[in-house]
Order: C-alpha cells, then sequence, then structure tokens
C-alpha cells in the first residue's frame, strides 16, 4: 500500500472523522497569530516548552512544516455538553492528541522524517516542566500546537471541504507534516 494510503487507512481506524492528505503549500500561515498567544488567554505562554517563546519564532516554526511537501490533515468532531467549559473540551482536546500520537506511532516506520502540529500544547507531563523552571524530560515527543505554527485553521477547513465551526459539537485539528521514506 503507497504510504498516502495507509495514512489514511489507519486514520480511519483510529476513529478520526475526517482526515486528508494536502500539499503544504495549500496551508496559510498568518504570522500576526501569534499575538493572540501573547495574550495568554490558554496560560501556556511561556509557560509550556512546546509554545511560544520557548517553541521558537513564528517563521521558524513554519519554515520547518514548509520543509515537508504534504500533510496529513486530522479532524475529530465530538458532542461537547458546554462548549465554554473549559475541563471538559481539554479532555476532548487531549483525547484527539492521543489519537494523533496512536497514528504517529503505528506509521513512524513507514514514514521518513515527520512534523506533528497538535490542537493544543504539549500534555505529557501536569505541570510542563517550563512552569518548573526544569528541562523538558521528553524533547523528542513535544509537539506545538497549530496556533503556535501559526496556521489559519478556518481557511484549512474551507481548502479540505469540512467543518469549522460545528454546532452542539467540537472540532479539533491535527497536522502530520511528512515525508516518504
Ligand atoms: S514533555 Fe513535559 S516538559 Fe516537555 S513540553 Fe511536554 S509537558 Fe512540557
Amino acid at each position: 500500500m503507497r504510504l498516502e494510503e495507509t495514512l489514511l487507512q489507519t486514520a480511519k481506524e483510529l476513529g478520526f472523522d475526517n482526515y486528508q492528505v494536502i500539499d503544504t503549500a495549500a496551508l496559510h500561515f498568518d504570522e500576526r497569530f501569534r499575538m493572540y498567544c501573547e495574550t495568554n488567554y490558554c496560560g501556556n505562554y511561556d509557560n509550556n516548552y512546546s509554545c511560544p517563546p520557548a517553541c521558537g519564532e513564528a517563521k521558524e516554526l513554519g519554515d520547518k512544516a514548509r520543509a515537508f511537501e504534504r500533510a496529513l490533515v486530522l479532524q475529530t468532531i465530538t458532542p461537547v455538553k458546554d462548549i465554554t467549559n473549559d475541563s471538559e473540551t481539554k479532555e476532548i482536546k487531549r483525547r484527539h492528541n492521543q489519537m494523533t500520537w496512536s497514528l504517529i506511532e503505528s506509521v513512524a516506520g513507514e514514514v521518513g522524517e515527520y512534523l506533528p502540529a497538535m490542537a493544543g500544547p504539549c500534555q505529557i507531563c501536569s505541570p510542563c516542566a517550563k512552569e518548573l523552571g526544569k528541562d523538558c524530560p521528553f524533547p523528542q515527543k513535544r509537539a506545538s500546537c497549530l496556533s503556535a505554527f501559526c496556521v489559519k485553521v478556518d481557511a484549512l477547513a474551507e481548502y479540505c471541504k469540512i467543518p469549522y465551526y460545528c454546532e452542539g459539537e467540537v472540532a479539533f485539528f491535527s497536522i502530520l507534516f511528512f515525508q516518504q521514506k
């Protein structure tokens, strides 16, 4: 099976609601999005190694992503009781990211280099070692979120013809940039 077929088949088996392989060139990056990170609404700014400023400049992350020609877009759509309830949406996001890591573990032997962009910051440790002033124990496992990459997710949804906003549900996205072995 071709690599891209394997990626799509694995995404299907893992239960993603939408999955597509696109050209990375189809993505829009807007470095001005960093100002939203800086407002620190999510509380992760300067508190998580996968977030700004520790993750690197927007251009740096964008350049890393653009170095890959192809990207697997992954989406889950999950019913939510209260979209304003952070603990509820955080748990759904954690599940989405765990599914993304499961996919990566399943296909790691078949892809060459890869770079994940997740639905939120790295959640491996709680709290992140950055908050404690310690070194990250899992630098190879940490991944930044689509916001840190400054990906325009609404434009991505439109390009892929998949939902961006869903009434009564929450849609999370992640991207696996990859290259052939
Ligand atoms: S692995 Fe732990 S310390 Fe490293 S970025 Fe993730 S949460 Fe922070």
